[in-house]
C-alpha cells in the first residue's frame, strides 16, 4: 500500500479498494465522502473528477487502517443510529442498530406521558439519551457513564442535536452517585461474557468497559437491578438492552429483585431477545 501511487480521480480511489480484501465499495464510498468533504450522491455522478493529492493521500492511509479490521465508525468518527449522526471515538461503543428496538420500547411506553424523569445507565456516546430526548420533548434525562471520556464524546453529541439542556450527564458507576427517583431506567450495559470477549473481534477495538459483562455476562446487569428499586418511583419501569441468549437469565434476576412487576423479554427486528422490561405498574 505504501508503494502505491496516489488515485487521480474519484474513481482510481474506489479501484484502489475493490482491490483489498473484505473492504465494500459502500465503504470505501463513505471514506472518500469523510475525506473531501462530498456527498455520496457527487462522488458517484463526478467519478471521473480529479481527487486532491491531500484528500488521496488520507483516503489511502485510512483504507489502509479498514483493511486492517478497524471499524469504518472510528474511521470517519461517525455513526447513524435511528436517523441521527453521532460522534464516535474509540472511548466508546459504536452504535448497533439493535439499540433502536430499546429505545422504541422506551418511547412507547412514555410518548402519552406529561412528563418523564430518565436514566439512561451507561450512556457511552449519548445515543440512548440524546435519541430519547429527541423523541420525547416531556422528558428530562440523566446520562451516567464510568468513563469521563465517553461522557465528553456524549456530551459533544447532546450539544450537536441540541438536546443539551435536557440531559444531566454525570460520572458514576451504574447509579451509585446519581438521585432519583426515575420514571424510567435504560441502560445498555457491558452484556459480553467472558469467554466471548476473548474471541469477539470487537473487543480489539472498542472499549472492553463497554463490552465486559463479567464470567457469565451478567455482571452489571446484577447490580443495576440490585440498586434499581432505590432508584425508581414505584410505578417506575426498567428497560435492558441484553444478549440474544439471556433473556430468561435477565428477566430471572429483574423478578427476584420485582417479584410483583411485569416482566417481558422482547425480540429485536432480526427476531432475536434483545430488550427485558420491568413494569411495576402493571403489576399496582
Ligand atoms: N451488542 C454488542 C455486541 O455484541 C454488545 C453490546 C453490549 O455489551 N452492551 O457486540
Amino acid at each position: 500500500m505504501e508503494t502505491r501511487s496516489l488515485p487521480a480521480t474519484i474513481a482510481d480511489a474506489l479501484t484502489c479498494a475493490r482491490e483489498l480484501d473484505g473492504v465494500t465499495s459502500i465503504e470505501a464510498t463513505a471514506l472518500l465522502t469523510h475525506t473531501t468533504g462530498q456527498e455520496r450522491s457527487w462522488l458517484l455522478a463526478h467519478r471521473e473528477e480529479s481527487l486532491d493529492p491531500a484528500a488521496a493521500m488520507q483516503y489511502l492511509s485510512l483504507l489502509a487502517r479498514l483493511a486492517e479490521g478497524e471499524p469504518l465508525a472510528y474511521l470517519t468518527g461517525i455513526r447513524e443510529f435511528h436517523g441521527l449522526d453521532f460522534s464516535v471515538s474509540r472511548d466508546v461503543l459504536i452504535p448497533r442498530p439493535e439499540t433502536e428496538e430499546l429505545v422504541d420500547v422506551v418511547v412507547r411506553w412514555a410518548s402519552n406521558m406529561t412528563s418523564v424523569r430518565l436514566v439512561d445507565v451507561g450512556t457511552g456516546s449519548g445515543i440512548i439519551a440524546v435519541t430519547l430526548a429527541e423523541l420525547l420533548p416531556q422528558a428530562r434525562i440523566t446520562a451516567v457513564d464510568v468513563s469521563p471520556a465517553a461522557l465528553a464524546v456524549a456530551r459533544r453529541n447532546a450539544e450537536a442535536h441540541h438536546a443539551a439542556d435536557r440531559i444531566t450527564f454525570l460520572e458514576s458507576n451504574l447509579l451509585a452517585g446519581v438521585d432519583g427517583p426515575f420514571d424510567g431506567i435504560v441502560a445498555n450495559l457491558p452484556y459480553v461474557a467472558g469467554d466471548d470477549l476473548r474471541t469477539l473481534s470487537v473487543t480489539h477495538w472498542e472499549p472492553r468497559v463497554a463490552l465486559d459483562g463479567g464470567p457469565d455476562g451478567l455482571s452489571a446487569f446484577r447490580a443495576l437491578i440490585a440498586q434499581a428499586p432505590q432508584e425508581l418511583t414505584p410505578t417506575g419501569a426498567l428497560f435492558l438492552e441484553i444478549g440474544f441468549d439471556q433473556g430468561e437469565r435477565v428477566a430471572a434476576l429483574c423478578r427476584e429483585i420485582f417479584p410483583q412487576a411485569a416482566i417481558q423479554v422482547l425480540p429485536d427486528l432480526a427476531g432475536l431477545d434483545r430488550v427485558v422490561t420491568v413494569y411495576q405498574a402493571e403489576a399496582l
